[in-house]
């Protein structure tokens, strides 16, 4: 691929415009390209039979389409599919297709690697690597809703593959831009959920976003000491921060935050746990994703047992939250929350991941 062609996967319908009109072709063009690529999942120039030869060659001089690669496709007998996608660098990431009914969702990456750290968290052991492109995360679902037959369908998206999209906040808005595009996969930003460990700056700029995704907050505790081991972050943006910074977001009619909340076996599972965590809420529209640990090597932590989470599901219920227990999918194959990792990805450190989150 030559540096100087135009990767047309990065650009948004009104910048493929712009392009287009600077190379003397109309703007109906951009929005013909557009349908191919996201609408049809077709990337080579040549299959675009609606275009003229002369565009096609222009096409093939001027611009690529930069499309993550598969190179595996993993399929865990609940039918959850994990895909691991290299990029154009040769970076890998993951992105995980849950075919719960009646939504079909994919989980997809914003980053190679995540600066987080958190604890429980295989994708935090790599440390970052580097942020995705926007054409690499609306890439991400091109090539899973091709592969798994919905590119005409409705789907759910949710940020929560490796990660954290605040941190890596233009491209990933950018790439919603480019999916919600009427002319391409038309996604609503209501199908759309971001999960964040709570970068306070980036909630607010989120609240003043014209598409605005749902919002999910990775909360893991209910005390700042504990949740600074757990989240690291928490140590720049505390609790009381971020449950300020959600008290103010504007939420749409009948939409509510939703708070995950991992449990850990004797750390953060306790009753006292739960109704303090019933008293953080209080005020908030909000519904508590409950999370039972997925063990993994390296991580050391242990899932509860049943009767605990039922227990803590309990008492949130009786102070009237919203709560769910989410159901793990595609353990088999290592593809459920907090177990995305690509091997090889480089270490750093805590001090260095959490300069690089300061910046
Ligand atoms: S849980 Fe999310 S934010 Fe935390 S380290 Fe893992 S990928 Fe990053």
């Amino acid at each position: 691929m030559s540096p100087s062609r135009n990767d047309l996967a990065e650009l948004e319908l009104r910048e493929l415009e712009a392009d287009l009109a600077a190379h003397g072709v109309e703007p109906f063009h951009a929005r013909q390209l557009y349908r191919w690529v996201y609408k049809r999942g077709v990337t080579e120039f040549d299959r675009m039979s609606d275009l003229s030869r002369d565009l096609r060659e222009m096409l093939k001089r001027e611009f690529t389409i930069g499309t993550p690669r598969v190179v595996s496709d993993d399929r865990s007998i609940d039918g959850t599919r994990k895909f691991l996608l290299e990029l154009a660098d040769g970076r890998r990431v993951e992105a995980v297709f849950i075919p719960d009914t009646p939504a079909m969702t994919f989980c997809l990456s914003t980053q190679v690697g995540c600066a987080m750290s958190c604890g429980f968290c295989l994708t935090g052991r790599m440390g970052l690597v580097r942020n995705l492109t926007a054409g690499e995360i609306a890439g991400q679902v091109r090539v899973l809703a091709g592969a798994t037959g919905l590119l005409d369908l409705p789907f759910n998206i949710v940020l929560m593959g490796m990660g954290e999209p605040l941190h890596n906040y233009e491209h990933t808005m950018k790439a919603l831009r480019v999916l919600h595009s009427e002319h391409g996969l038309a996604v609503s930003p209501r199908r759309v959920t971001l999960s964040t460990v709570g970068i306070v700056p980036g909630l607010e700029r989120l609240a003043h976003e014209p598409l605005m995704p749902n919002l999910a907050i990775s909360l893991h505790a209910t005390r700042d000491e504990q949740r600074s081991e757990l989240v690291p972050p928490n140590r720049k943006y505390p609790l009381a921060a971020i449950l300020d910074a959600c008290r103010r977001f504007p939420l749409k009619k009948r939409s509510r935050i939703t708070f995950e909340y991992v449990l850990l076996s004797g750390v953060n599972d306790t009753p006292e746990d739960a109704r303090r965590l019933v008293r953080l809420l209080a005020g908030i529209k909000s519904k508590v994703n409950l999370i039972p640990l997925n063990p993994a090597p390296g991580i050391p932590y242990e899932r509860p047992s049943d009767e605990r989470v039922d227990r803590f599901a309990q008492i949130l219920a009786d102070g009237h939250l919203t709560v769910s227990v989410r159901k793990s999918r595609g353990r088999d194959i290592r593809a459920a929350c907090g177990q995305l990792i690509v091997e090889g990805g480089s270490k750093k450190s805590a001090a260095q991941q959490m300069a690089l989150l300061m910046r």
